[in-house]
């Protein structure tokens, strides 16, 4: 069995085309599939429109959560649903084309433990992340204390292994492609080209990208902390050797006041951005000692002819009123 995971916040225009297409590249895979679509707390109609598309089609595994958790909230819902022996992470909007997805089976089939989607290239109309993108990846792989393959989103399969070791993982701050990498088993990589969204408005606002790309910095990597303990060194030094200069020079009280702003400013500045970046650190230590999920899932709802299939048992048309915490392994 084969889970697809797509996280869905207000995606209106797209769901009904999207599940045409997941259906027409997985009806030929020769295995039981179902696509969890995670309704991360949308706005719009989509999760009527998904409720519809679930009444016709009982491949489709509706996650319904509380609120809008945001991307990594979803796709960690979805993880934790998920019953498939591989689950396929994806995004809604067509720029991880289900074209790909049997090659991502294939290469699964073919023994890969977490099958990787590379982009060879991306097709997005915004210039500024088609440049931010690819650099922050290769920021991220220099600076990281563990390698992590550049230019890969969460777009990826894992097999049932992976996935529940994933699970397992208390981590609250998640840069899912980093910790994919991190639990090792056997990688394959599959490329694709990026696609630009098909419909829509980006949902991910330019706030939460940073988050994001602040936790994948501060879960792979303690040189931020480093950098700014050798900077702390170095305007020490600094210091030590202006006022050595300034005792044994014999200029104007002005120049003496004004290097002493100067010296004031500069190590200020090196303080405060050295608290900074303990801060993002300290914060995320809160996060984790908080334990709090990283969403919460109102209602799973399956179609009864899947319940019969895959349990046996009961044969309600969903889960109602439990509270499932997406960290349960
Ligand atoms: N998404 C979500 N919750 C959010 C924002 C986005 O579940 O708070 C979903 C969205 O519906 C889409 C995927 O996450 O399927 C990626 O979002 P988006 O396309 O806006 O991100 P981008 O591709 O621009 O990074
Ligand atoms: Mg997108």
């Amino acid at each position: 069995m084969i889970s697809v995971v797509v996280p869905i916040y207000n995606e209106e225009e797209l769901v009904v085309r999207f599940h045409e297409a997941v259906t027409n590249a997985l009806e030929n895979i020769g295995s039981e599939w179902e696509v969890v679509y995670v309704n991360d707390g949308s706005t719009d109609s989509s999760l009527e429109l998904l409720k519809q598309m679930q009444s016709l089609d009982s491949h489709v595994v509706i996650v319904e959560l509380s609120r809008n958790w945001g991307h990594m909230g979803a796709i960690s819902a979805g993880l934790a649903t998920a019953s498939g022996d591989a689950v396929i992470l994806m995004d809604g909007d067509f720029q991880d084309p289900p074209e790909v997805l049997p090659q991502l089976i294939e290469a699964w089939r073919g023994g890969g433990e977490i099958v990787v989607a590379v982009r060879t290239s991306r097709q997005e109309q915004s210039k500024v992340l088609r440049t931010l993108f690819p650099l922050f990846y290769r920021v991220l792989a220099t600076i990281a204390d563990y390698p992590i393959p550049l230019d890969a989103g969460i777009f990826s399969l894992l097999d049932r292994r992976a996935v529940d070791t994933i699970n397992a993982m208390g981590e609250k701050n998640r840069y899912l492609p980093g910790l994919r990498a991190w639990v090792g088993y056997r990688n394959s990589v599959v490329y694709y080209e990026r696609q630009d969204r098909l419909a829509g408005d980006r949902k991910l606002s330019f706030l939460s990208r940073i988050k994001y790309a602040m936790d994948a910095v501060t879960s792979f990597s303690y040189k931020p902390l480093r950098f700014t303990f050798a900077l702390g060194s170095f305007s020490g030094c600094m210091a030590f050797v202006l006022v050595i200069s300034m005792l044994l020079s014999k200029s104007s009280m002005t120049t003496v006041g004004l290097g002493i702003a100067a010296t004031v400013f500069f190590v200020g500045g090196l303080m405060l951005v050295s608290m900074g970046v303990l801060g993002e650190y300290l914060g995320r230590v809160y996060d984790e000692v908080r334990s709090r999920p990283l969403s919460i899932i109102n209602n799973v709802h399956r179609s009864s002819a899947m319940l019969i299939t895959q349990a046996g048992n009961d044969m309600g048309q969903e889960e109602p009123e439990k509270i499932f915490r997406t960290e349960a392994a």
